[in-house]
């Protein structure tokens, strides 16, 4: 028996890494000072992991994402790049003008760029596995296991790119995943001998074990795709001995009626994820595991933050030793520990008894070794393992109000009166829009002086009041500009806003945040999940105060900003003790307390986001009515009691929307912010195939991940393109995106060519 890890954060516990990627692009260091700073996190990586456990990966650490890693690695660069080399073309196609696409990994927050396959050619450009491997042994003397994207989820997760056309001079590129059979098998062909070439060098150079993750295993596959998956393998390790390698898979189970078949492909070892679902343990347990193959049992959460029952993960690991036989048992975590802030340790504000009821990444690590011992039937382990087993028992976060007012809920509850088409006409007659209607997402900059003066206030250094003028100058310089730039609608700017999530948790009952529990979601993005532990009500009102004095400087309307219930509950680490539906219900009710009091204060339209709206779906088609049942069900909740006249916007971004638009036209919104800037049109096709979209929405029209300024014409032609597929009076005007990472600099001008760009617009379209 044996015990490893895989995917612990790169952040660094202070943030290093954020620190260091943002330095270097702003120019604070030189790429020497950069690189040093990555080696130094390197080293902190690896030490952590082998303090805990017998095998310590290498390889994970990148410098912006590993998709984009594998890209590079495998000659995926399109021909837009050409010409450049190193870490401008690696940041280039990260964060440039025309970076890749980025959509969120799986049905997590954590978002990945998407390779872009524009020839079918692939070559290895740099064994990046094995200068890791190398690397940790010469410089810190560990003999590590390499970690790579295997070659199916690579594809999987990549798409085609080509151009069609052309719009106001600029390209038009059709994108798309590859689904269709043929050309997935056409591809692998290609990509295989790469992949062969990796593993041979590796060989080579005397590396034993190699770890290939494969997530994409855990999709619903189809009988071509399993059969594509063999071959692959097959060629991919015949005659090729003297090196294990492992398939890692995670986030779900292998569909019943391929269990057999991935298990038993020719690697010595399969990693199978017992915590996501109950699945593979069913099938292990019905159908047994291939003679003499490790498993790497994944039992270990990395993407929940509670403390693990040692006892119950014991007697789960005794039940697969005695199915595989011990030796061939490695304990691991059951998905990459990422997801996770790195450790509890400096939490001193947490809500009483919760502190000791978490663990972060650090602490599973902690587990892991823990569960080896318990194994080996260690007695001061036991002694441990009895005391959380006692302490979990106890209740924990009850609040019996809340219990019955979702009780009482009824089905007219979820239900908006009248329709759309009759609430449009009112709204229509009261908030008296030109036609394309002009507004942003919700966020401005998150200037340096916000930031300070919210950490002055936290300290204490500034009062109250004094926190509290500060934002309203900051309000009312934002007012003042959207006043001159032109826009239609307002926004107040969410300056009094850390967060999107962790600002309503704040003030949420039942919802705890942390001050140091930092996850990354993309490049140098990182954001605090809270943690939801108990009944989740509203004691106070969270935004009316802010909303109101917005309104209260302009004629214009000021959009009231939410977070839905949906977002809030997917972006928060959840109890496992009651439903999902049932947490989202008890946000929705407490989101609704508040759509109610902006509009009795005056607000006419609000806008609750859901940006996450798409990545919590399940990965199983087989589970995704029963999300979308309560998941919609939640949204409508959140703002069904609202007057007629009071319009609803919702917004959702960087997902692929393609294949739900039916449930998204469901939640019964009035208007709707969508992004589109980056996937290139590919929503609008789907808005072409749905037929009767009906409501209003507004397609992104400024990629905001990007520092990049987009011109008049680069907007046009997003508009233009929309307008073949929609009528124009249900069109809205806005980037894809808050704007909060984004400098004022930036932010200005984009807007100004967003606005004369919406009115060259109505001059040419007609301003009915
Ligand atoms: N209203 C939010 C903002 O503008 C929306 C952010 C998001 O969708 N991620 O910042
Ligand atoms: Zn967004």
């Amino acid at each position: 028996m044996r015990t490893w890890a895989f995917g612990y954060p790169k952040l660094g516990e202070k943030r290093e890494y954020k620190k260091l990627l943002e330095g270097f692009w702003n120019g604070k260091i030189t790429e020497e000072e950069f690189l040093k700073g990555i080696e130094d996190l390197e080293r902190y990586r690896l030490e952590t992991y082998r303090q805990y456990v017998d095998s310590v990966p290498v390889g994970e650490l990148n410098l912006y994402d590993f998709m984009l890693d594998t890209a590079l690695m495998l000659g995926v660069i399109p021909e837009r790049f050409k010409g450049k080399e190193g870490l401008e073309l690696y940041y280039d196609m990260a964060r440039g003008k025309q970076a890749l696409e980025m959509t969120k990994w799986f049905n997590t927050n954590y978002h990945y760029l998407v390779p872009e396959i524009e020839k079918a050619e692939f070559t290895l450009r740099e064994n990046k596995p094995l200068k890791a491997w190398k690397e940790a042994k010469e410089k810190f003397g560990v003999e590590g296991r390499p970690v790579i994207v295997g070659p199916y989820t690579f594809l999987k997760l990549s798409k085609t790119l080509q151009k069609v056309g052309e719009e106001g001079g600029l390209p038009i590129y059709h994108m798309e995943k590859i689904e269709d059979p043929a050309v997935l098998k056409a591809l692998m062909e290609k990509l295989i001998p790469v992949y062969r070439q990796m593993l041979e060098e590796l060989k080579e150079a005397e590396v034993k074990e190699v770890q290939i993750d494969e997530p994409a295993f855990v999709l619903n596959l189809n009988d071509e795709e399993v059969a594509i998956i063999e071959d692959a393998y097959k060629k991919l390790t015949e005659g090729l001995e003297g090196i294990d390698l492992y398939i890692v898979t995670y986030y779900e189970g292998i569909d019943d009626q391929y269990f057999e078949r991935i298990v038993n492909l020719p690697v010595t070892g399969i990693g199978l994820d017992f915590v996501s679902s109950e699945r593979n343990l069913k099938n292990i347990r019905q159908k047994g595991f291939p003679k003499g193959k490790k498993l790497v049992a994944g039992v270990v959460p990395g993407r929940n933050v509670w403390r693990l029952d040692l006892n119950k993960t014991v007697e789960l690991l005794r039940e697969l030793a005695n199915i595989v036989g011990e030796e061939n048992l490695i304990i691991s975590n059951a998905q990459p520990l990422y997801h996770l802030p790195i450790t509890v340790e400096p939490e001193n504000k947490l809500p009483e008894g919760l502190k000791e009821r978490l663990s972060f990444a650090k602490e599973r690590l902690q587990e892991i070794a823990l569960l080896k011992k318990l194994l080996e039937g260690d007695e001061a382990a036991k002694k441990k393992a009895d005391e959380i087993s006692a302490l979990l028992a106890q209740p924990f976060g009850r609040n019996e109000e809340v219990v019955a007012r979702i009780k009482n809920l009824k089905e007219e509850d979820f239900v908006r009166k009248p329709s759309y088409p009759e609430r449009d006409k009112v709204q229509r007659e009261q908030l008296k829009l030109p036609l394309f209607p002009t507004t942003t997402i919700g966020s401005f900059p998150q200037t340096p002086d916000v930031r300070k003066a919210r950490v002055k206030y936290r300290k204490g250094e500034l009062s109250e009041e004094e926190y509290k003028k500060f934002i309203q100058g900051k309000i009312k310089e934002a007012i003042e500009l959207q006043e001159e730039l032109g826009l239609d609608v307002f926004v107040h700017g969410e300056f009094e806003r850390s967060d999107m999530v962790e600002y309503f948790a704040e003030l949420l009952d039942g919802i705890a945040t942390t001050s140091h529990g930092w996850v990354i979601s993309y490049g140098s993005r990182v954001y605090r999940p809270p943690i939801i532990y108990g009944d989740v009500s509203r004691p106070n009102p969270m935004t009316v105060e802010w909303i109101t004095y917005a309104q209260s400087l302009t004629d214009k309307p000021v959009k009231g900003m939410l977070t839905g219930p949906v977002t809030i509950l997917n972006w928060s680490y959840a109890r496992e003790d009651i439903p999902r539906s049932e947490i989202a219900y008890q946000i929705g009710l407490a989101i609704l307390d508040e759509v109610l009091d902006l509009e009795r204060n005056g607000i006419k339209i609000i806008q609750i986001d859901e940006p996450a709206f798409r990545e919590a779906v399940p990965i199983k088609k087989e589970e995704w009515e029963g999300y979308f049942d309560w998941a919609i069900k939640a949204f409508r909740l959140s703002n069904a009691k609202v007057k007629p006249e009071t319009q609803i916007h919702t917004h959702m971004c960087y997902s692929d929307f393609n294949d739900i638009i039916e449930q998204i036209y469901e939640m019964d919104f009035d208007v709707i912010s969508i992004e589109a800037s980056r996937s290139k049109g590919e929503i609008i096709e789907a808005f072409e195939r749905f037929g009767k979209w009906d409501r209003q929405i507004g397609v992104g029209v400024y990629d905001i991940h990007s520092p990049a300024i987009p011109t008049k014409e680069e907007m046009k032609a997003v508009m233009l393109r929309v307008m073949k597929v929609l009528p124009k009076e249900l069109l809205w005007v806005n980037p894809d995106c808050g704007l909060k990472t984004r400098k004022w600099e930036e932010v200005i001008p984009a807007l100004k060519n967003m606005v004369e760009m919406a009115k060259e617009l109505r001059k040419e379209y007609g301003n009915k």
